[in-house]
């Protein structure tokens, strides 16, 4: 591990300013960026100029990359990449839609503060934990620590959909020079070296109109889908031998959840479809790599066909393959972020695991870096109405971040 004074992290230690921090994360909360497909405005556009006007005056060197129209990736760095680490701190700036704000006892967009916790979309998910990396960035460089490698943070778009905003950082220099990153999803600051993956299978079934009175002139393409879904329990089995144990993490499931008969037409009761589809949402600890995982699906299509002759099963990967990610405890980056949490609060890191996937899946498959996942806000509220994130967790993890940054790069 690099090494870093206990004086340079107690001095960037104090440099947080906790009302600066407390209204950060409420301006950001303020913006809306519900990312509403046909409507150009509605995007992570206005929160991400925002932030780099913040990171601007904070005097950070910067890089805006236009990953689609109104779709700004912004980066933000302090100190040199040659010869030393670069860490990334990691967050989204999308949010998932507010649904029926008449639902809402603190209104989605207004950031109330009450009982210590800040209210509203994305407080949790992820607008507290993009505020404290930037307010932990800041505190470090008004400390004056001089950096032995590169901090860099990284507010993205699209993690709420096709993670776009990650995908596109990979495939650039910034991205490619990275040596780690600390996802700052809200998992109540527990550190997290594993996440579930996820693999949505789009499932097509071929079969051949007909007269509903003469269903021996076609196949019935519906008979395959009732096959399909009782093969799921089976699909499931077979992950969860496959898949490794974890004791943060669930089980394998196998979920289907959308299926659509007939895809094409209208809805006529004499009249076989020739098409149908389904969605299953299947979720994976670690284990099997990309082909394993498809040649199960395969197999399951194949008994299928093998159950409903004449009928046609093939499937496809929705967004491609977000497969489990999991770091051992002995990285570097892992001791950094356990010996942060233990100078940041006086208190032990309590390890965890996160439910589903996060731009880290990406970076750990595309860019083979160690990531852990640590952020504000309890692991169940995303996506909820009257979603908040606590400030004691929230300060909590600005500290965390700075503690294990310099410790993780040294000074
Ligand atoms: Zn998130």
């Amino acid at each position: 591990m690099a090494r870093a004074g206990v004086a340079a992290i107690k001095a960037a230690l104090t440099c947080i300013d906790e009302a600066e921090l407390i209204e950060l994360t409420r301006e950001l909360v303020r913006i809306p960026s519900v990312v509403r497909p046909g409507d150009p405005t509605a995007t992570e556009a206005a929160v991400a100029r925002y932030v780099e006007a913040w990171l601007t005056k904070q005097g950070f060197d910067l890089e805006v990359q236009e990953v689609a129209p109104g779709r700004p990736n912004v980066l933000a760095w302090l100190g040199e990449a040659e010869g030393g680490r670069s860490l990334l701190l990691e967050g989204h700036t999308d949010v998932v839609t507010e649904g029926d704000p008449g639902e809402w006892t603190h209104p989605p967009f207004a950031a109330e503060l009450a009982d210590g916790r800040i209210y509203g979309r994305g407080a949790a998910d992820m607008k507290g934990g993009v505020a404290a990396m930037m307010i932990a960035a800041a505190a470090i460089k008004r400390s004056g620590a001089a950096l032995g490698g590169r901090l860099v943070l990284g507010a993205l778009v699209d993690e709420e959909g096709e993670m776009i905003g990650v995908k596109h950082l990979c495939t650039t220099p910034i991205g490619r020079g990275l040596s780690a990153a600390i996802v700052c999803e809200p998992e109540q600051n527990e550190v997290c070296l594993e996440q579930r993956g996820v693999v949505w299978a789009r499932i097509a079934i071929r079969g051949r109109m007909a007269h509903g009175a003469m269903p021996e002139a076609g196949v019935n393409p519906i008979t395959a889908l009732g096959a399909l879904l009782q093969e799921v329990p089976a699909l499931e089995r077979r992950f969860r031998k496959l898949c490794r144990k974890s004791p943060h993490l669930r089980p394998p499931t196998v979920t289907p959840t959308v299926v659509r008969a007939p895809v094409q037409g209208v809805e006529q009761a004499n009249v076989i479809p020739s098409r149908v589809k389904a969605l299953l949402d299947i979720r994976l600890t670690s284990g099997p790599d990309e082909a394993t995982v498809a040649s199960e699906i395969d197999a399951t299509c194949r008994r299928v066909m093998a159950r409903c002759p004449g009928s046609v099963v093939e499937w496809e990967p929705v967004s491609g393959f977000r497969l489990a990610t999991k770091v051992e405890r002995s990285e570097p980056l892992v001791r950094a972020v356990v010996a942060g949490v233990r100078q940041a609060t006086g208190r032990r890191a309590v390890f965890g695991g996160v439910p589903g996937s996060t731009d880290g899946t990406i970076l750990r498959m595309q860019l083979g870096i160690p990531i852990v996942t640590c952020g504000p806000g309890g692991r169940r509220i995303p996506h909820q109405v009257d979603e908040y994130v606590e400030i004691a967790e929230l300060v909590d993890a600005a500290k965390i971040y700075v503690a294990s940054a310099l410790t993780y790069l040294g000074t």
